[in-house]
Order: C-alpha cells, then sequence, then structure tokens
C-alpha cells in the first residue's frame, strides 16, 4: 500500500478528536473547596475541628475513593442463603468497595464521635463529616447512621449497654460474619417495617415470648416477619415486637451467645431504584432470640430516641447530596461549551446554577443548626428547636433534594442520565432519604403533634427567627404570615404541608442571614420568599450571580 493509500486509511479510523468534555471531578478537596461547609463548622461551635475535617475532605475526593462509590453500586450486593452445602448461613456479599466505604467511615467516627468525645461541637464536626463522605457514595451511610442512631436506645438498659456499647463506639470495622463476642468492632440496623404498615409501627404482627422473665433487658423469643430491614449484615438490630404487654423494643442479634446462628432468615434482597449499594432485606424471624430494650409497652419510645437520629442524618445525607450535586453542575458548565461560550457564562445557565447553589446552601445551613442543637441538649431551647426541627427539616431537605438534583443531571445535558457519571446514582438515590424513616406526610403530621403536645417549641422556633427581626421585610412577611397560618385552627392536617414549608423557608432565611452573606441571603429571600421560585431558575433581577456562583465551585483556583 502506498504511504498516500496508509494515511488514508488512518484518517478513516480517526474518525474524530474528543472535544468539549468535561474533565472527572476527582482528586480534590470537598471540605477545602466548600466555602458553606467552612463558615458553618466555625459558627456552629466545630472550628477545632477543621484540620481533620479538611484531611477527611482530600480522602472523600480522591479520585479511588470516588471509584470505591461507582464499584460498590454496579456490583450489586448479593443475598447467599445457604452454603455449597446446604446450610443456611443467610449472608451477604458485598463488594470489596462497600467494605473500604465503610471501613472509612467507621475509622473516622461517623457512627460515633459525639459519643465518644461529648465536647461542645462534636455532633456538628460528626455531622460535617458525615456530609463530606456522604457525597461519595449515599447507600454505606445507612449502616453507619443506624449504628450511631442506635447508641441512645441501647443505653436504656444498663446490661444491654454495657455488653454492646463498646464494640459498637469502637473505631475500625470488622465485616467477619462471627458472634460479636468475638469481634472487636459491631454495627447496629433496624427492624421496624412489616408488610402490613410502616408509617404505622402499631400494626405490626411479630411477636416476642419471653423465656422466663419478663421485661426491661430480659431475653426472649421473636417470631414475625420484617419487610425492609437494611444492612444485614449488622452485628445487633433494634426490632419492634409485641410483647405480652404491648409493642416493644427488642435488640436482636445475628449470632446467639452459644455460638450459634441467630434464626433470622434473609428472605430476598430488595431490588431498589436506589441506594443500592446498601442491602436491604426480607426477613423471618423463625423464634429469633432477642433482648427487650426499655420497657415493655414502650417500643414506640424506645426506637424512636434512635429514629430521631436517622431522621437528622437523612437530613445531613441529602443536604451532602445537593452539594454534590451542584458541584457536578457547576464544574460540567465551567468546562463545557455551546453556542460559542462556556455554559457557566451564559446568562440562563448562571440563572439556574445560582438557583441551586442557594438550596443547596439553605439545606446546609438548616442542617447544621439542627447539628449545633443535638450538641446542645440540656439547653431546654435548643432541645425545643430540635423536636421541631427534626421533622421540619427531614421533610423539607429531603424533599428538595429529587428536584435539585434532576435539575444538576439536566445540567449535564446527555451525560447526567448515562451511569457513569454521578449525576445519575444521585438521582437514583436521591428520594429514599425523603421516603423511609417517615414519609413526607408523617414529618409533616409530626410536626402537627409537636405543635399540640410541646406548644413551648414554636416560642422556640419563633424565638430562632426574631434574631433576624427588621433584617428583611420579606422575610418578616413570611414571619407574620406563618403566625396567623398556626393561629388558624380550621383543615390543620389538610394544610399541614404547607405549615412546614413556612417554618423550613423562614428558618432557612433567617440562618442564612445570620451567616453574614448578605449577597446569599438576599438571593434565597428574594427567590423563596418573594411569591417566585416553581421551578429552579427562576431568580428575579438583581442577583449577583457571580459571587453565589462562585461559592458553588468545587475546585476553586
Ligand atoms: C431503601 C429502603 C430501606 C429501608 N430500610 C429499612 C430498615 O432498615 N428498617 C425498617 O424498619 N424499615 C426500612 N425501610 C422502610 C421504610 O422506613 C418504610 O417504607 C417507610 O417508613 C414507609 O412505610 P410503608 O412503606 O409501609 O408505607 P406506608 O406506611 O403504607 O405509607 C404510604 C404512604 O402513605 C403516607 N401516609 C401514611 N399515613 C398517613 C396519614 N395518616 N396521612 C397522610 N399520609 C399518610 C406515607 O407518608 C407514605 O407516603 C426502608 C425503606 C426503603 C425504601
Amino acid at each position: 500500500m502506498s504511504q498516500s493509500q496508509d494515511s488514508a486509511v488512518e484518517a478513516l479510523d480517526r474518525t474524530h478528536s474528543v472535544l468539549n468534555q468535561t474533565p472527572p471531578l476527582e482528586d480534590y478537596n470537598l471540605y477545602e473547596a466548600d466555602i458553606a461547609l467552612r463558615e458553618g463548622v466555625r459558627r456552629e461551635g466545630a472550628g477545632w475541628a477543621e484540620a481533620e475535617l479538611r484531611a477527611h475532605g482530600a480522602r472523600c475526593g480522591s479520585a479511588e475513593v470516588i471509584e470505591w462509590g461507582f464499584l460498590a453500586n454496579r456490583c450489586k450486593p448479593e443475598l447467599l442463603s445457604h452454603d455449597r452445602q446446604g446450610h443456611r448461613i443467610d449472608r451477604v456479599r458485598y463488594h470489596p468497595a462497600y467494605h473500604e466505604l465503610m471501613r472509612l467511615g467507621l475509622e473516622v467516627g461517623l457512627h460515633s464521635r459525639p459519643w465518644t468525645d461529648a465536647k461542645a461541637g462534636a455532633q456538628v464536626a460528626r455531622a460535617a463529616a458525615c456530609y463530606l463522605q456522604g457525597q461519595v457514595e449515599a447507600g454505606h451511610c445507612c449502616p453507619l447512621t443506624m449504628t450511631f442512631a442506635a447508641v441512645p436506645t441501647l443505653r436504656m438498659t444498663p446490661e444491654i449497654a454495657q455488653s454492646w456499647l463498646p464494640g459498637v463506639l469502637a473505631r475500625g470495622y470488622d465485616p467477619g460474619d462471627r458472634p460479636a463476642a468475638q469481634k472487636g468492632a459491631l454495627t447496629i440496623g433496624m427492624g421496624m417495617t412489616e408488610k402490613q404498615g410502616g408509617s404505622d409501627v402499631r400494626a405490626n404482627t411479630t411477636s416476642a415470648q419471653p423465656l422466663g422473665a419478663r421485661g426491661s433487658g430480659e431475653p426472649h423469643r421473636l417470631v414475625g416477619h420484617k419487610w425492609f430491614m437494611s444492612a444485614p449484615m449488622c452485628d445487633a438490630f433494634l426490632m419492634l415486637a409485641q410483647a405480652p404487654d404491648g409493642l416493644s423494643c427488642f435488640l436482636v442479634p445475628r449470632w446467639q451467645p452459644d455460638g450459634s446462628r441467630n434464626a433470622i432468615r434473609l428472605q430476598r434482597l430488595k431490588d431498589k431504584v436506589g441506594n443500592v449499594a446498601n442491602a436491604s432485606a426480607e426477613v423471618e424471624l423463625q423464634g429469633a432470640l432477642g433482648w427487650m430494650v426499655g420497657e415493655e409497652g414502650r417500643g414506640v419510645a424506645s426506637i424512636l430516641e434512635m429514629v430521631a437520629l436517622t431522621r437528622f442524618d437523612c437530613i445531613v445525607n441529602s443536604a451532602a447530596a445537593q452539594r454534590q450535586a451542584v458541584s457536578q453542575a457547576v464544574h460540567h458548565a465551567m468546562h463545557r461549551s455551546a453556542f460559542g461560550a462556556a455554559l457557566i457564562h451564559q446568562p440562563l445557565m448562571r440563572n439556574v446554577l445560582t438557583d441551586l447553589q442557594l438550596e443547596a446552601e439553605g439545606s446546609l445551613a438548616l442542617a447544621l443548626r439542627m447539628a449545633r442543637a443535638l450538641d446542645h441538649p440540656q439547653i431546654e431551647a435548643e432541645r425545643l428547636l430540635l423536636r421541631l426541627g427534626l421533622p421540619v427539616g427531614k421533610y423539607w431537605v429531603c424533599k428538595r433534594t429529587p428536584g435539585l438534583v434532576y435539575e444538576a443531571m439536566e445540567c449535564l445535558g446527555g451525560n447526567g442520565v448515562i451511569e457513569e457519571f454521578v449525576a445519575a446514582r444521585l438521582y437514583r438515590d436521591a428520594p429514599i432519604n425523603a421516603i423511609w424513616e417517615g414519609s413526607g406526610n408523617i414529618q409533616a403530621l409530626d410536626v402537627l403533634r409537636v405543635l399540640d403536645k410541646s406548644p413551648a417549641a414554636i416560642d422556640a422556633w419563633f424565638a430562632e427567627l426574631a434574631e433576624t427581626a427588621g433584617a428583611e421585610p420579606l422575610l418578616d412577611a413570611a414571619v407574620a404570615d406563618l403566625k396567623a397560618a398556626l393561629a388558624d385552627g380550621r383543615e390543620r392536617e389538610y394544610r399541614a404541608r404547607s405549615l412546614v414549608q413556612g417554618l423550613a423557608l423562614s428558618l432557612q432565611a433567617s440562618l442564612l442571614l445570620r451567616a453574614g452573606n448578605t449577597g446569599v441571603a438576599a438571593a434565597f429571600i428574594r427567590s423563596r420568599l418573594g411569591g417566585r421560585g416553581h421551578l429552579y431558575g427562576d431568580l428575579p433581577r438583581g442577583i449577583d450571580p457571580g459571587a453565589i456562583l462562585a461559592r458553588g465551585n468545587p475546585r476553586p483556583a
């Protein structure tokens, strides 16, 4: 073949050069780059934790850890019901990347820190670290959260606390399928939901019969089922079951103290749209051994201690998903050009991205304010703020996330829906936090319950809002509207979502004002309290996107 024929063939072979594609967002520091997070950590009392958060932020932004997130989702957990000889083993096999993510979180104490080192700001520091790791992968955060959240419930029964807390609080990860006594580090799961109803756990049919004496700390045999039980390789589960004196809470280990497997049969794993790295099992309890935690007949009250904290983590992890989605969108817009200019410079795209960043900032501010309230349970006003703030935040931040993530995905164009890009997984994961741990309506109804049972909570809320009274007329008007809506007793349940929205937006606006960035706060207030904002990208005139967008840039120069 002649030289000219050769080059013609080569030219045919080389159909095109790859141009105008965005480089991967990796090897960046998630903490260092996040101005709003750094400000929030200092503002809410965890400035002392910045060095370790910076280190964790670098780890979470490394290409290696980001790849773990992809692998843990691409290679789904697999149920091994029996071994090759036919013995029942009820084990789940995960990709090694899932174990690496678990180890990373457990070694930095995402499950234990405020319980082992209860200094002021410990909850804020932990929340910030969760916010960083939640941006890598959401599924593995479920067992980290449940282990963290189980601690107050475990503490209700001293003999259980004594034998289990050393392992639960230990920093480290031991994925071995062995009795708890043979392991240095333990994780805890939760089994409430049954087929006939998850929100209404009073409908639970699983029964618990005492083996001898009755009451707190005593062993029982549980017979029944659980319809959703996530992270089934946890070492033990807090479960609800009907004891002779009513619904009670039990600690049910995977292994019995005699070294045999407990009768927790994993029937199958759920095939979920999102949260794929995390296994969620359907379970039968065929006489499983469990110890009563808390008082007999007060199971809901006992497990609600845990649920309050899992709801808190739903807020933190949804805020994390928002931040990661905005980071991906801004990063893409900075590197992608269309019609002759980078997307980041095009006015309509600037409107959309700025709006997304405002949402993410409002969510983070609310999450960190609740973390500070958790840090100060001895202060009555903080306790009351939290009591209302958890259902308000769980409702609002989790519900705002799917819409935001979808919009961020659209900023990436077609790449946004391709599984090789983080945006697609963020989208599939986005609705989960709103649904589990009490779905939206349940949160709204809980807010009404708080208003009825703890009227002082709304006083604490308005005391918080009073800090910014007079600063922004639109916020003052929103607070006045909220007061009127709360005073109106007609069709309250029908209007509950609207009330919760008013509570959430006014608190977010006030917190952003107090955070001191007037550009962010004014833009949030004008877009959220000014009667607009049905879809993202509807910011009014007179907002300076440049400074706000700079805060969304995950890789500032
Ligand atoms: C990925 C995943 C993992 C999970 N892992 C666990 C786990 O580890 N442990 C566990 O115990 N559970 C787990 N769950 C279950 C989850 O907590 C429940 O699905 C959830 O609480 C809702 O319960 P349900 O599915 O029975 O729906 P239902 O209770 O039937 O509710 C259906 C809808 O009705 C609404 N609703 C209910 N009552 C009212 C009312 N009075 N007024 C207005 N609306 C109402 C709810 O808000 C919801 O939107 C998991 C769920 C998912 C998706």
